[in-house]
């Protein structure tokens, strides 16, 4: 894990990009030796997990008003938040462009959940975007920027619930690898 000590105060866990990528790196040699997997597979998987946020985001804010329906804890939400990050590298990594980072906004919030998945939908929708019309050619310096945008969005939900991210991120990626039988790990810490 890392810091930030150029902003006072605002010193906080950050995702530590290039472990990931060296791990996302390991299991895609494990998982998918001749690099069946595309871009347009990987935006397909991080629009499928930015969903999955949504729907959970969803159960959490009807939970909050009292509505009926299926609940969702805030478990739930650091296990769909991390698949976003994870995937996010993922779409990186399948474009060959380095790890991408995150803007750092610490005052960046929503008045509500929904607005939160909102958000995070309609900037993965953007990445997606550059899908079409693509002519076989990726705007490496565009998509960089629109996953950052995408992580962003990612931490200011976590923020607003209080989620430790790169712990998040390195349970869900050894959770996954054990389910499928794959031996790659993320370790939790850097030290
Ligand atoms: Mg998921």
């Amino acid at each position: 894990m890392q810091t930030q000590p150029h902003l006072p105060g605002l010193a906080r866990k950050t995702v530590n990009f290039p472990s990931l990528r060296a791990a996302n790196v390991a299991r895609q040699q494990e998982w998918d030796p001749s690099n069946v997997v595309d871009f347009s597979w990987r935006c397909n998987e991080l629009a499928g997990e930015a969903g999955e946020v949504c729907n959970i985001l969803k159960k959490l804010h009807r939970e909050k008003h009292g509505l009926p329906g299926s609940r969702a804890v805030k478990d739930d939400l650091a296990e769909e938040l991390a698949d976003v990050v994870i995937c996010v590298d993922l779409v990186a990594m399948t474009a060959g462009i380095d790890p991408v980072g995150e803007h750092v906004t610490p005052q960046a919030t929503y008045s509500e959940l929904t607005d939160a998945g909102n958000g995070l939908a309609a900037r993965v929708g953007m990445v997606s975007a550059l899908l079409f019309p693509n002519n076989g050619q990726i705007d490496r310096p565009i998509l960089a920027e629109r996953l950052r945008l995408v992580v962003q969005t990612v931490s200011t939900i976590a923020r607003m619930q209080d989620i430790d991210m790169p712990t998040a991120i390195a349970m869900k990626f050894n959770s996954t690898s054990h389910r499928v039988g794959l031996s790659t790990t993320l370790r939790y810490t850097d030290d």
